[in-house]
This record gives structure tokens, C-alpha cells and sequence, in this order.
């Protein structure tokens, strides 16, 4: 067993789209990548092919699935024994539906994923990240769950995605709160309206500058912030 001293990141629903770029993005930045995917087959494709970038190396992890997640934190605790990044990314959506129109097993089935998932993900990585030097947890949200934010709800978002991330900003900052006496900091990613599958690809921006912000908090100094929800242009009032 060789001993690892480069600082591992592990990025959820990795990929394709923001999270893939995330993942490229921290392998440039020398992190060892472990490129989560509910695909064991798409994780090893795109894990290929980002090789250029750096050492990714692909994961089979399903937010909603508690023996893919333990079996997954297990393995990293085996093979790499460290966590320095966790990205929480991986998310759903759930149609254009009137709120009137969603049903409790609609809104039960995004919140699986984009809230239930990122608190199964975390509990299951928390340890090793307690463990890393600076932990940093990053959790992917959207300015669709701002309720402060001027223009957040522009159109008419559905009710499940935006409470879900709503619910997710609330998460983070418990996190946050929790661990404000250790060196982890724990920080909400908006990455604005990107072209992706998750919006047939209507967004006005690209994967790389939707993952900046991600980037940039994973990669936060020791006087950062925490608890905070933030995109490009800094801090947001959700
Ligand atoms: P995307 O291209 O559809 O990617 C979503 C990723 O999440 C895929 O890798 C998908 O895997 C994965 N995923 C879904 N359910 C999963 C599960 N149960 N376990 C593991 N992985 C799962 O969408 P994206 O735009 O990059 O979205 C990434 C994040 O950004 C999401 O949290 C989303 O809410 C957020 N966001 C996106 C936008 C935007 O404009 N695109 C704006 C604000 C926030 P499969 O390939 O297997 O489906």
C-alpha cells in the first residue's frame, strides 16, 4: 500500500456536466479525484476520459442508496485512507409542474437525491473528512433556492427543486454550525444557469464556468468562510 500525500476530493453525480467539470477542474488542481457515479460504466468513461487533467480515478456512488454509499466511503477509507474534498453535486429535477400540480411523491422523489442524499453522503464521509488536515464540504445548490435573493425566481421554478435546495441551504448551514470548533468548512456552490442534460442544455453558461465556484470553496484558506451560500459574485441572501 503506497501512502497517499496528495489531497483526495470526492465529487458526487461526476459524470457528466457541472460535476465533471468540477472533478477535471480540482485534478488540475493536484487533488487525486474520485469521480462518483451511480453508473459504475459511465463513471470508468468519463474517468477516462479526463486522464489528461490529472489522477481521477471513477467511483460507483448512489446518493439514494445506503449500501452503495457505505460500500463507497469503505473502499476510500481502504484504498486512499484520507478525504480532504467533499463535493455534494450530484442532483434531479423534477419537471415544470404548477406547485398545485406536484404531488408528496414528487417533491419525496427530488428531495432523495438533493437532500436525503447529500445528508446520507456526508454522514457516510464525515468521519475521514474529520480526520483531513482543512476538510472542506461543498454542496451544490442553485439560486432557485434562494427565497431572499432578488430574481432567483424568475419564471416559475418548481416547487419540489427550489424547496429542495432551499432545504439544502438550511443543511449546509447546520453542518456548518456543527463543526465551527474543527478546521472543516462548509459552503453551498449556486453555479448559475448552465447548459446541461439537466436543462437540455438551454443554459447560458458552460460546465467549466458553472464549476468554478465549487472549485474555488473546495479550495478555500484556513481564515474562510463557512456556512455560507455562495456564486460567482459572492455571497447570496437566501
Ligand atoms: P446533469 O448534467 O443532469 O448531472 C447530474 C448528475 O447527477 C449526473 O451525473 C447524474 O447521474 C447525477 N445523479 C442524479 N441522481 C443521482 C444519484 N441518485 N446518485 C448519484 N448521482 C446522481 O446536471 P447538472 O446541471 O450538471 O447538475 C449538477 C448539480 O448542479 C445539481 O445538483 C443541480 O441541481 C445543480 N444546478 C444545476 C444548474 C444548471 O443550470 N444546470 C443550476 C443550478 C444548480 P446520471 O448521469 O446517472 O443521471
Amino acid at each position: 500500500m503506497t501512502t497517499v500525500v496528495k489531497r483526495v476530493a470526492l465529487v458526487t453525480g461526476a459524470n457528466k456536466g457541472i460535476g465533471r467539470a468540477i472533478a477535471r477542474g480540482l485534478a488540475q488542481q493536484g487533488f487525486v479525484v474520485l469521480l462518483g457515479s451511480r453508473d459504475a460504466g459511465r463513471g470508468a468513461a468519463a474517468a477516462r476520459a479526463l486522464q489528461a487533467a490529472g489522477d481521477v480515478r471513477p467511483i460507483q456512488l448512489d446518493v439514494t442508496d445506503d449500501h452503495s454509499v457505505r460500500t463507497a466511503a469503505e473502499t476510500v477509507r481502504r484504498d486512499l485512507r484520507r478525504l480532504d474534498v467533499l463535493v455534494n453535486n450530484a442532483g434531479t429535477n423534477a419537471g415544470h409542474r404548477k406547485p398545485s400540480q406536484e404531488s408528496p411523491g414528487d417533491l419525496r422523489q427530488v428531495y432523495e437525491t438533493n437532500v436525503f442524499g447529500v445528508v446520507r453522503v456526508t454522514h457516510a464521509f464525515l468521519p475521514l473528512l474529520r480526520e483531513a488536515p482543512a476538510g472542506r464540504i461543498v454542496k451544490v445548490t442553485s439560486k432557485r433556492g434562494s427565497i431572499g435573493e432578488k430574481g432567483a425566481w424568475v419564471g416559475q421554478p418548481s416547487m419540489a427543486y427550489s424547496s429542495s435546495k432551499t432545504a439544502l441551504n438550511a443543511v449546509t448551514v447546520h453542518y456548518a454550525r456543527e463543526l465551527a470548533d474543527t478546521p472543516i468548512k462548509v459552503n453551498g456552490a449556486a453555479p448559475g444557469h448552465v447548459a446541461t442534460a439537466f436543462n437540455n442544455f438551454r443554459g447560458s453558461r458552460t460546465p467549466e464556468q458553472g464549476a468554478a465556484i465549487a472549485i474555488r470553496l473546495a479550495q478555500l484558506d484556513d481564515d474562510g468562510p463557512t456556512g455560507g451560500v455562495f456564486d460567482d459574485d459572492g455571497q447570496l441572501a437566501w
